[in-house]
């Protein structure tokens, strides 16, 4: 059995929810072990969704989507720089097309004052297509909000992560949580694919899958429906067709199709909803991509589609309540649920986060603050965005600096030796993608794939047979790596 066989908190998910809330107990002295199935954080629905720093002017007044929207959205200030987290305080804009949308928009503003959203203000169609010259010219106005904006969700999962890392917090990957162990109607501690861990408090941010990870601890209490969102990505070239955030105005059941930024200056549009069966079905589909490229169309007419790079699409975990479940389980002492977190959960996440803590505090455990708690990870090289005599130093440093490995976003080898050796380091070729954007650009991995590959080989030492693409059974190489891709020693 692993050093990791007792700890004061499992926390069951490495999505950004676990790991906001991996992070938030660091600050404290608690042994705190944060328990992923795959290979890395950031595999689940933290990894394909919208990025969108949400405002808060959506959700019903009230409701913990409410109260957790807005103050996530105000707690990023500050991580933003501590985490060196990928964020652009963009806006966003609603934009209506009729009489009908205007009313709605006027119903959002209501809506928004009443959950604190600062500086929402409805503008009229000149100064809108002032903002946005590329919008349809038939919009009839729409709801700025100046706190909306773009982040990096993958990005900010493995940030927290790091940090927690850092600050004491045990990570253990490819550890599938099989049941929570249950005694006396308390929990004990959970058996997963390592061993058992024993441990009194058990924290539920397993996403989709938090419904059955529930119930193996015998609380029925909920259950998660998977609903797909499909997207279309498209190249930096075009990414200066909007500015901002651009919503349509949404219908009762759904936000609609957007057109944004992404927080490293590509464009997207997506995403759609589709509810349906399988939890681990992210497939993109002919009749969903066009069901998004028509809606985004109707926003944004001259969407270039022959600059779309690549598709994706993710999972919301749609609960029976619609709202967030943060809870000590009803059934269950020691069992905290952070589930059914669907969209504004990437926002949220910092705050659903505080959440808990309180909520371990009111379940009799102490939370003594640590005096080395540290809040602030490294700054890491970004070789791209650096001058020509940055550059030099950085080579000068270390020559690995100064070899490309990644064309189409300059990621240089130095870069991804970094990731490979950072706490919660990549150990698959995604892993090294969501961490540098090597393979992130306009020919996918295409180029740097096979070399990023005989990176991970070297610097985890294992045969380039062993090296993943992302999942399981995803090797990239059956014999060895052809010569053209080899890269040196790093000695
Ligand atoms: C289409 C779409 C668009 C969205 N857009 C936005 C947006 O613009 N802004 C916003 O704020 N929010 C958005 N969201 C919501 C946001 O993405 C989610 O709220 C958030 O990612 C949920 O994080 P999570 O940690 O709960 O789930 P996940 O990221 O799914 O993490 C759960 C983790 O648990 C692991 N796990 C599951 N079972 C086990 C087990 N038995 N043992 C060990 N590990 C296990 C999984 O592997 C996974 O890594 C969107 C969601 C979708 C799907």
């Amino acid at each position: 059995m692993t050093n990791t066989a007792k700890a004061d908190v499992v926390i069951i998910g490495g999505g950004i929810i676990g790991a906001a809330i991996a992070r938030e107990l660091s600050k404290y002295s608690v042994d705190v072990v944060l328990l992923e199935k795959g290979p890395d954080v950031a595999m689940g629905t933290s990894k394909a969704n919208s990025g969108i720093l949400h405002a808060g002017f959506d959700a019903k007044p009230g409701t913990l989507k409410a109260v957790t929207n807005v103050r996530g959205n105000q707690l990023y200030r500050k991580l933003h720089k501590d985490l060196g987290l990928d964020i652009k305080y963009t806006g966003s804009l609603v934009v209506a097309k009729t009489a009908e949308d205007m009313e709605t928009l006027k119903d959002l503003l209501v809506r928004g004052n009443e959950n604190n959203v600062p500086g929402l203000e409805i503008l009229d169609k000149e100064t809108v297509l002032k903002m946005e010259p590329n919008l349809a010219q038939d919009v009839a106005g729409a709801l700025w909000a100046p706190t909306g904006g773009v982040i990096c969700p993958f990005g900010a999962t493995i940030a927290f992560t790091e940090n927690a890392v850092r600050n004491g917090v045990r990570l253990q990957t490819e550890c599938l949580v099989e049941k929570i162990a249950v005694e006396d109607g308390k929990v004990i501690g959970v058996e997963t694919s390592q061993g058992f861990i024993a441990a009194k408090y058990v924290i539920n941010a397993a996403g989709v899958h938090a419904d059955d990870i529930s119930r193996t601890a015998g609380d029925n209490s909920f259950s998660i429906r998977p609903r797909r969102g499909e997207y279309v990505l498209f190249d930096k070239a075009v990414a200066k067709l909007v500015n901002t955030v651009i919503f349509p105005t949404p219908s009762k059941v759904s936000k609609g199709i957007l057109v944004s930024p992404t927080a490293h200056g590509n464009l997207f549009v997506g995403p759609n909803a589709q509810d349906i069966d399988d939890k681990e079905d992210v497939a993109t589909t002919p009749d969903g991509l066009q069901e998004i490229i028509s809606g985004a169309r109707r926003v944004v007419p001259n969407l270039p589609l022959n600059a779309s790079i690549t598709q994706f699409s993710g999972l919301r975990a749609a609960a029976d309540g619609g709202d967030f479940i943060i809870k000590q389980s009803d059934s269950v002492i020691g069992l905290i649920h952070a589930a059914g977190i669907q969209s504004p959960g990437l926002t949220a996440a910092p705050a659903i986060a505080e959440i808990v803590g309180n909520i371990l505090r009111e379940q009799g455990m102490t939370l003594n603050e640590k005096a080395d708690f540290n809040p602030v990870n490294p700054p890491k090289s970004k070789f791209h965005a650096l001058t020509n005599e940055e550059r030099a130093q950085l080579i000068a440093q270390n020559p690995l600096y100064g070899r490309v490995i990644c064309r189409c976003e300059s990621v240089t080898e130095g870069e991804i030796v970094d990731a490979i050796k950072a706490p919660c380091g990549a150990k698959t070729v995604d892993g090294v993608k969501r961490r540098t954007r090597a393979g992130m650009g306009r020919c996918q991995g295409g180029f740097c794939g096979p070399r990023v590959t005989a990176i991970l080989a070297r610097e985890l030492d294992m045969p380039v047979t062993a090296v993943r693409k992302d999942t399981n059974q995803s090797y990239l190489f059956f014999d060895k790596i052809p010569a053209s891709c080899e890269v040196k020693s790093n000695g």
